[in-house]
């Protein structure tokens, strides 16, 4: 995965996103990253969450589950927890 940090992936997030409340998207991203690094599994398959994306949609999933896509090769994780760099 791509690594990239939380303030830039919430930067980039507001901005494509008026109504995303920022303090909120962050909080709930630091939080799946924490859940990560404690080793939270994917509900679906166990296999390790997609911070990322669990903290946006607030399920841990990994990141196939999450999106339906084998390839993740170009989506972004969050940098602490990029486990494919
Ligand atoms: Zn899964």
């Amino acid at each position: 995965m791509v690594p990239i940090s939380v303030d830039k992936f919430v930067n980039e997030t507001v901005k494509n996103n008026k109504d995303v409340n920022r303090k909120e998207i962050k909080k709930n991203i630091l939080a799946a990253v924490e859940r990560k690094k404690k080793g939270a599994g994917c509900i679906q398959c166990d296999q390790p969450i997609w911070a990322l994306g669990s903290g946006v949609t607030g399920i841990d999933m990994c990141f196939s589950c999450t999106t339906g896509e084998a390839d993740q090769s170009e989506d972004y994780e969050i940098d602490v927890v990029c486990y494919n760099r």
